[in-house]
């Protein structure tokens, strides 16, 4: 049998860090072995999971961090810097779900990359990274249908479109080979010229609970595709992320992506 993949949480008192834990204290493929929080965070020296003597305890930087094979963090660009070096220095894999990064953070992961196993994502979800790719793929295979996506989420949500869309937008432009700036379109009101061939429209509809939803529409004369994930339950990041850092566990220096976790169709000869 082989040994369960070492695993340190950055971020772990945060949303997305506490649905990690939860997962990993029961998940046999792992071992949490070191859980880091804010250093200002009033979880730090605190039991991460339970409450006995002997449980983790969230840690306030990566000073006494012990051998790990993957550090997964979902916490600030300030905090996956502080994990990057930590990786950077120890050869460890980084998996990062952290949004908000600048250009130069980037540009460090990516150089980064050269010498660590790092697979960053916008969107966890292994449901949205097969949807992105059929996208990409009916996007190829239709070069002439209209493109509108259409996203849900609940009240509360600040950025439109959100994220996903967006790259979901991306993942058309590349099908289709787009070398110039994708003609997105965010706003249509009043009179106005129709539809400009090529353009990819965004819709966005905001209400109550919805965690998301996010509906590419492929429409032509006549007929019309549409592929659509529905999320219920946020979790569905973290199981996304646990499946990526086994995976990345057992992989060699390199940019790597959700998409690259998935198994690919065989081709036949
Ligand atoms: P959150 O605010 O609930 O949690 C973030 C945690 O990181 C907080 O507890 C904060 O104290 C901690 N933190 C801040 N600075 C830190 C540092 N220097 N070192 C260690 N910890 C630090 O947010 P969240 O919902 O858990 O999301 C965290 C990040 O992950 C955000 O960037 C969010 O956009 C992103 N996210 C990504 C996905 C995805 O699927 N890729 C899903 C959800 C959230």
């Amino acid at each position: 049998m082989t040994r369960a993949v070492r695993v340190a949480v950055n971020g772990a008192a945060g949303r997305m860090g506490t649905a990690l834990c939860a997962l990993l204290v029961h998940d046999p493929r792992f071992a949490l072995v070191y859980a880091v929080v804010a250093p200002d965070s009033p979880r730090v020296g605190t039991p991460i999971c339970g409450d006995n003597a002997r449980a983790l305890r969230c840690a306030r930087d990566w000073d006494d961090a012990p051998a790990v094979d993957v550090v997964i963090d979902f916490s600030s660009p300030a905090g996956l810097e502080a994990a990057l070096a930590h990786c950077l220095a120890g050869t460890t894999a980084l998996l990062s779900g952290t949004t908000g990064c600048d250009a130069a953070l980037d540009a460090r992961l990516l150089a980064a990359s050269a010498h660590i196993p790092v697979l960053r994502a916008a969107n966890f979800s292994l449901g949205v990274a097969v949807l992105t790719r059929l996208l990409r793929d009916a996007a190829t295979a239709l070069p002439e249908w209209d493109v509108e996506i259409v996203e849900m989420h609940h009240r509360a949500k600040r950025d439109a479109p959100s994220g996903t869309a967006l790259a979901l937008g991306r993942a058309v432009a590349r099908g289709r080979d787009m070398t110039t700036e994708t003609p997105f379109v965010f706003n249509r009101e009043g009179l106005t010229d129709g539809r400009s061939q090529g353009s990819i429209g965004f819709a966005v509809v905001r209400g109550g609970d919805v965690v998301g939803e996010h509906t590419a529409l492929l429409i032509a004369q006549g007929e019309r595709l549409e592929l659509v994930h529905r999320a219920t339950d946020r979790s569905i990041f973290a199981r996304g992320a646990l499946h990526a850092a086994h995976w990345l566990s057992q992989r060699a220096p390199g940019a790597w992506t959700l998409d690259d976790t998935l198994a690919k169709p065989q081709v036949e000869s």
